[in-house]
């Protein structure tokens, strides 16, 4: 490792229908690059990866302009529309051997570029992921700062770990993305899996703008999935919360079936309706909290089928913490232009 030796940087920039919007943000994010490599915080290798999510637009063929323009700019493209998370996930899987950072960042300019010198800073003091956080929420409507922010709230009583107002704009390190590979689940929410693997992390704010131009792919329908999906991916609660609900139940019941009883002695029932009152009340705690029962074995076989990591080593003694920047002057180019 060479003492001058840098970290290559690589942009993960998820596109679905962005011809409108690409054109303008591209040369900003290469504008950055040549900031950050100028002020000699990161290799002049770095790179823009622009991942196609299936567009049906001349997205792709946009991107593949840009590569051909210059060659910080390279872009994949995935056989079909996979959704946010997972064209995220395909860039930081592809660009995780090849570099020593990335930031992932929406293609909208909607997340401050600005936020990533920051970023960077904080990674260069150590942090090996640094979250975006929103300072405000000015520029979304009222709907959908409310809905956001009460999903937040209910992931965080749901027992899921996620940064408070953190979208998918972060840097994560090459080293965290390693072992993020071992998260080999389906269901992907990357905000709240990034936590799960752990190491040291920072959070930078910014101000998020409005699009630049074209229109949100995320619509109330697909944010009530996103939001749906957070939840059963990280946590097994709300099965918990049917056994609370049954033990709950089982104890009104109880006082429902002593007045039922009581009322009959009093002489105050038709013939037939405490026992009938009894029946329901017993049956109805009985199967609910069968059903928790029941329901944490699946639990527990739903989290054995992610096949999670048990444990994450971030440091050994017999080893030093440097970081092993990939050279900037290698002598095999091939290892790290990675040409289309
Ligand atoms: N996106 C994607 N696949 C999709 C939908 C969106 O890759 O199926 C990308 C999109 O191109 C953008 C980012 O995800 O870069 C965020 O989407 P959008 O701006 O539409 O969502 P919003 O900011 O309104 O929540
Ligand atoms: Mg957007």
């Amino acid at each position: 490792m060479g003492t001058n030796a840098k970290p290559i940087l690589w942009i993960v920039v998820p596109c679905y229908n962005e011809e409108q919007v690409l054109p303008l943000t591209a040369p900003m994010f290469l504008q950055k690059l040549q900031d950050l490599a100028g002020r000699g915080q990161i290799s002049g290798n770095s790179r823009v990866l622009f991942v196609n999510d299936g567009s049906s637009d001349r997205t792709w063929e946009i991107i593949r302009e840009l590569a051909a323009q210059d060659e910080h700019y390279l872009g994949i493209c995935q056989s079909r529309n996979r959704g946010h998370q997972n064209a995220v996930l395909a860039g930081l899987m592809e660009a995780k051997d090849r570099c020593d950072i990335t930031i992932s960042i929406d293609c909208d300019g909607q997340d401050d570029i600005g936020a990533m010198d920051r970023m960077v800073e904080e990674y260069l003091n150590g942090a090996e992921v640094v979250y975006g956080v929103r300072a405000k929420r000015e520029t979304d409507s009222f709907f959908k700062r409310f809905t956001a922010e009460s999903f937040y709230k209910l992931l965080k009583g749901m027992g899921a770990e996620v940064v408070y107002n953190h979208a998918d704009y972060r840097l994560i390190s090459a080293r965290v993305l390693q072992h993020f590979a071992d998260f080999e689940e389906v269901n992907i929410y990357l905000r709240g899996m990034v936590p799960l693997v752990g190491f040291p992390s920072a959070t930078v704010s910014y101000d998020r703008a409005e699009r630049l131009a074209g229109k949100s792919h995320y619509p109330l329908r697909k944010m009530l999935a996103l939001a749906f999906n957070g939840i059963t991916s990280l946590s097994v609660k709300p099965i918990t919360l049917i056994t609370t609900f049954g033990i709950g139940f089982s104890l009104i019941g109880l006082v429902f079936m002593i007045w039922a009883v009581a009322e009959a002695i009093l002489g105050n029932t038709v013939a037939g309706w405490a026992s009938t009152v009894c029946i329901i009340c017993l049956l109805g705690g009985i199967q609910l909290i069968s059903l928790g029962i029941l329901g944490q074995y699946i639990g527990k076989t739903y989290l054995e089928t992610k096949h999670r990591p048990r444990y994450i080593i971030s440091a050994r003694t017999w080893e030093p913490e440097t970081r092993r920047y990939i050279e900037d002057d290698s002598s095999d180019p091939a290892d790290k232009t990675c040409s289309p």
